[in-house]
């Protein structure tokens, strides 16, 4: 295996010169056989890492993801770079019998290099006996932080992947990949999944371009947000609000001062979402208040402005929110209001939960306190958050914060901290 040319593989298959960052070596590892462990951060290039490799192993590889829509995507983009239609499938309860049969016919004559599953239709007991019968070439865990109950995305079912990969086969090399950074849901992932001894690939999680900033929360926070939208008239931005009803009247506030907005939330129907998606990816509109429910797979380069209007309940989640602006290396302001009675708020929504559940929600709220209210260097905190050294000095991006731009004096600093 070692004349291949990876370079080569890359261009003919996905057209592109050079790999991205960790790319090549998590390439070679799989290639090599060894089990791996990647954590880059969205858009980062994640897929890549596995798909390369399967298009160029003997045998299918079966990738586990979370969401159909993902995995959709996915296998659409891949079929269209090959004229060989079962060159990637869906394994999942939509499909028809005929359906189901042609899938494993297409794996069974190897003509199928990814296959594309859904934790719950791996563990079904036809599929793995299937599967066992099979040439498999890895195994790729996507979102692999649904396994830990310390990430944002918990799915029980991702826990049961071991057995049943044992079951498939001994020897398959696995490989898991994540944006989640933090310490305890890489440590969840690699004991869950039996991979101790894979080789951990860890891409930076810096973004020296995004400025954070973070401002207390008073009763004249919408007028905050309209003079700050105002400075930044003709800017992308997104605004995210806790709640749908706030995401409705604060779109009004700013329609009613002259600023062109729309709110997105899950309560709108489906053709009202899109519209209002598109409008925003179109620049018709300038700022869409939003609930969480807005931003996954939106790739708008030039989104100028994060604000958040409630502050998030994990570090995680402010990450991924704020990481949506500046994605084309320009300016990124994150704007967040904090005010101590909304993590309240966010205690009192997780009263109803599971002891455990709340325990861990407890535990990363009080992370969001710490940072909201911390005179360190923003950046600092957040890549610490994620287990990663910056140096506040010398650091990329090492000024961009409102921490470092204007020092709290000491007494400022403690005052501060009114709780
Ligand atoms: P992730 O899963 O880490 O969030 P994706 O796999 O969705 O990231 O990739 C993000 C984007 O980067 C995609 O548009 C993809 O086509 C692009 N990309 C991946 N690898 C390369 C590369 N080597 N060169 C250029 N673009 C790449
Ligand atoms: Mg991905």
């Amino acid at each position: 295996m070692t004349e291949i040319n990876l370079h080569q593989e890359l261009k003919k298959y996905f057209g592109f010169s050079q790999f991205k960052g960790l790319q090549e070596e998590v390439i070679k590892t799989i290639i090599a056989n060894k089990d791996s462990f990647v954590i880059m951060p969205t858009g980062g290039g994640k897929s890549l890492c596995y798909q390369l490799p399967a298009l160029i192993k003997e045998g299918t590889a079966i990738v586990v993801s979370p969401l159909i829509a993902l995995m959709k995507n996915q296998v659409d983009a891949l079929r269209s770079i090959s004229s060989e239609h079962g060159i990637a499938h869906v394994l999942n309860s939509s499909l028809n019998k005929s359906e189901i049969k042609q899938v494993k016919a297409d794996i069974t004559n190897g003509i199928t290099k990814l296959l594309y599953v859904a934790p719950e239709s791996l563990t079904k007991e036809e599929n793995v006996e299937f599967l066992k019968s099979q040439k498999i070439s890895f195994l790729a865990i996507d979102e692999a932080h649904c396994i830990s109950e310390w990430g944002h995305d918990f799915r029980p079912e991702y826990r049961n992947l071991r057995r049943i990969i044992q079951r498939i086969g001994d020897n398959i090399p696995i490989i898991a990949l994540t944006a989640t950074a933090t310490p305890k849901v890489q440590e969840d992932i690699l004991k869950n999944l039996g991979i101790t001894d894979a080789k951990t690939f860890k891409a930076s999680f810096n973004r020296p371009n995004l400025y954070y900033e973070i401002r207390p929360k008073t009763a004249s926070v919408d007028a905050d947000i309209i003079r700050f939208v105002k400075q930044n008239s003709g800017k992308s931005g997104i605004i995210y609000c806790l709640s749908r009803k706030r995401v409705e009247e604060l779109s009004q506030t700013l329609q009613v001062n002259g600023i062109s907005a729309v709110p997105y939330h899950a309560g709108l129907d489906s053709k009202k979402r899109a519209k209002h998606q598109d409008m925003f990816l179109m620049e018709d509109i300038d700022v869409v208040v939003a609930t969480i429910a807005f931003g996954m797979g939106i790739d708008k380069p030039d989104v100028r402005f994060v604000i958040h209007h409630d502050i998030p309940k994990s570090i995680e989640s402010y990450y991924q929110e704020t990481g949506r602006a500046g994605r084309d290396g320009g300016e990124g302001h994150c704007l967040a209001f904090y005010a101590y009675k909304d993590i309240e708020k966010l205690e009192k929504f997780m009263s109803g939960k599971p002891v455990a559940e709340q325990e861990i929600g407890h535990a990363l709220l009080q992370e969001v306190v710490a940072f909201a209210e911390t005179s360190i260097s923003r950046r600092k905190f957040i890549l610490h958050y994620f287990g990663e050294e910056f140096d506040s000095e010398t650091g990329d991006g090492a000024d961009m914060d409102d921490n470092v731009r204007n020092p709290k004096k000491q007494h400022e600093a403690k005052d501060e901290v009114k709780l």
